[in-house]
């Protein structure tokens, strides 16, 4: 049992999507529900149809693909 899913689950708030590692509810994120996203703000969310057109926040975005802070492993010494 070592498959994982993705350990961080998107969720509309503030006029942006935001990731957020708080466990989710299997609907999603109630509105009102205030989640930790990975950008560092506490924001409730909104889980409307509507607020899943928003932009993704850029900065979730970049931490979700790994590129804000988790150095490559194959970048290592490959000069
Ligand atoms: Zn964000």
């Amino acid at each position: 049992m070592s498959y994982q899913p993705h350990p961080f689950s998107w969720a509309p708030a503030g006029g942006l999507r935001h990731a957020s590692t708080d466990t989710r509810p299997r609907k999603g994120y109630p509105t009102g529900f205030v989640v930790a996203t990975l950008c560092g703000y506490q924001l409730a969310a909104e889980n409307t149809t509507l607020a899943w057109l928003w932009d993704k926040c850029p900065a979730c975005n970049d931490k979700v693909h790994g590129r804000a802070n988790t150095p490559t492993p194959h970048a290592v010494g490959a000069k």
